[in-house]
């Protein structure tokens, strides 16, 4: 180590917390759930496991299905040995913390019984009265449940000595008007910083490297612009269809569903200038300093920078059709792929075009940003190679592969002079020993530790809508929305449209071998 440097990293191995959550009660609403069982309680006992919860807290889940707390203990234990969180884990314990209140969602009596049983909890544990609400609730509920906490007093309102925080699963909102109407009534009752509007996708490992990986390394940021970069595609392929939730999807299609949440966060990553601070307020103000940015959609372009599809029936039969799957309309023209071209009007960003992509039922599950380079500005080697040579391309993987890689030209072994691609890749695991963090992990510890630097702020919500509202009228209220979607075959790559609008498309997948 040079002379008087410090360490600036921790050493390999666990990075674990040094400061632990204050005491507090986590009620889980809509606990009996899908999300309570598969990530929620999973996440909470694996905290628990590592010492990364309170020294001092109580769960209390809270929905309309009727059941005692022994009953409610035994669903939870049987879903974390479902998701194999029950190994090691001192369940004993655990359970004891663990509590039910059977309530209906919109009557005020239930709310009032569930305070006194909170009030009541916390002073038999002595808990300091920090209460965290999670709406692990179907959306069209978190109108009325944010209500009924306000009116039974449980929003914290007044309360100096203790926090209140509430949590909110996406979507927030279907459209523009309804994510300021679901705002307007979160507000009635509770202040911006008591709302956490979480967005598990951020909290990846991986994802949040991103950040770390431009701003923490001198050598990239110098070329992350216009001057240097010819394209940044991002890319969210899923291999499955849509599974048990045609109710939901066809009602939100891949642009409710993808691109207004996920794929505008990695969006802002990709392209947003450097925070002044590793914090969250300069980290969320820069987020949305991209979305005000985004040049308008442009109907009158409309398709030219937009290709919608759906999947049909794989090849021979093998996959079935959107239309064909279980409670889908059979003239369905809910949209299951999209690639837009948008473009960040600044002055790092702008001729360089920004290609979001995402489908379901594609070739295979894969998630990554690709920035390709430009050209070098003269080929001295145009006598023995031609006027090209091949662009480097730093490829960020979130899915299958957790890495970074960087392409770039070297000589071929060999006495005729030619070219091959080279690659220095970093795996994201390689050095690391410790435990993996999963999303909801993290999530769940940032809420507790009033963290938003994860979590989506109102405006950048309401910027993203406006950016895809435009595009979501001109989909859904044409004359003829079958006119304009393009059917590809399940399991394959999407619509023969996309490569034509995005020419780098196979390669930034890997298709084509990198030359
Ligand atoms: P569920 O459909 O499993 O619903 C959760 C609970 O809400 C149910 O157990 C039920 O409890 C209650 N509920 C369901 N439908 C209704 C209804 N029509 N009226 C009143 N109560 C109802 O949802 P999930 O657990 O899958 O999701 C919860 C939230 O998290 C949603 O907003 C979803 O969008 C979001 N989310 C879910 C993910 C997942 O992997 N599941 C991933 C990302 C986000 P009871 O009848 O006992 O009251």
């Amino acid at each position: 180590m040079e002379e008087n440097a410090k360490p600036t990293s921790a050493p390999q191995g666990e990075c674990r917390m040094d400061t632990r959550p204050e005491d507090c009660v986590i009620v889980i609403f809509g606990a009996s759930g899908d999300l309570s069982a598969r990530k929620l309680f999973p996440a909470l006992a694996r905290l628990f496991q590592v010492g990364d919860l309170p020294r001092n807290f109580a769960i209390v889940g809270a929905a309309r299905s009727r059941m005692a707390t022994e009953e409610f203990r035994e669903s939870m234990r049987e879903a974390l040995a479902r998701s194999g969180h029950l190994l090691e884990l001192d369940w004993g314990e655990l359970s004891q913390r663990i509590h039910y209140q059977a309530l209906e969602y919109d009557a005020l009596g239930g709310y009032l019984e569930l305070s006194r049983f909170i009030t009541g909890l916390e002073e038999r544990l002595g808990l300091p009265g920090n209460r965290m609400f999670y709406l692990a609730i179907p959306p069209t509920l978190y109108e009325t449940v944010a209500g009924m906490l306000g009116a039974s007093g449980l929003s914290g309102r007044g309360v100096e000595h203790a926090w209140t925080r509430l949590v909110v699963e996406k979507p927030f909102g279907s459209d523009l008007a309804s994510a300021r109407t679901l705002d307007e009534a979160l507000h009635a009752h509770f202040r911006e910083e008591q709302i956490f509007r979480i967005d598990h996708y951020l909290a990846k490992e991986t994802i949040q490297n991103i950040l770390l990986f431009r701003f923490a390394n001198a050598v990239f940021e110098p070329v992350w612009n216009r001057n240097y970069v010819e394209y940044v595609s991002i890319v969210a392929a899923e291999d499955l269809g849509v599974e048990h939730r045609a109710g939901y999807y066809e009602q939100a299609g891949v642009l409710r569903d993808m691109f207004q949440n996920h794929m505008m966060q990695l969006l802002a990553l990709a392209a947003m200038e450097p925070p002044t601070l590793f914090h969250a307020g300069e980290v969320l103000d820069e987020k949305v300093k991209v979305y005000k940015c985004l040049r308008p959609f442009d109907p009158a372009v409309g398709f030219g920078q937009l290709v919608l599809g759906q999947y049909g029936p794989g090849k021979e039969g093998a996959l079935p059709g959107y239309r064909e799957e279980k409670n889908v309309a059979p003239n369905s023209t809910t949209p299951t792929f999209a690639m837009l071209k948008a473009h960040v009007d600044n002055w790092r960003w702008q001729g360089v075009p920004f290609y979001i992509t995402s489908g379901k039922r594609l070739a295979r599950k894969l998630t990554r940003i690709v920035v390709k380079f430009k050209e070098v500005p003269h080929s001295i080697y145009r006598r023995v190679l031609g006027e090209h040579v091949s662009a480097n391309r730093l490829v960020m993987e979130t899915y299958p592969q957790e890495s970074i890689n960087l392409s770039f030209q070297v000589k071929n072994p060999g006495p005729r002079f030619c070219l091959r691609t080279a690659s220095m890749s970093f795996d994201f695991q390689q050095g690391y020993t410790g435990p993996p963090l999963d999303s909801y992990e993290k999530v769940l510890l940032d809420c507790m530790l009033g963290d938003h630097m994860l979590f989506w702020s109102q405006d950048a919500v309401e910027l993203c809508w406006g950016f895809l509202t435009p595009v979501l009228e001109m989909c859904e209220r044409c004359d003829d929305p079958n006119a304009h979607l393009r059917v590809y075959p399940a399991g394959s790559w999407g619509p023969r449209e996309a490569q034509e609008l995005h020419h780098g498309f196979r390669k930034d997948i890997g298709l084509d071998p990198i030359a």
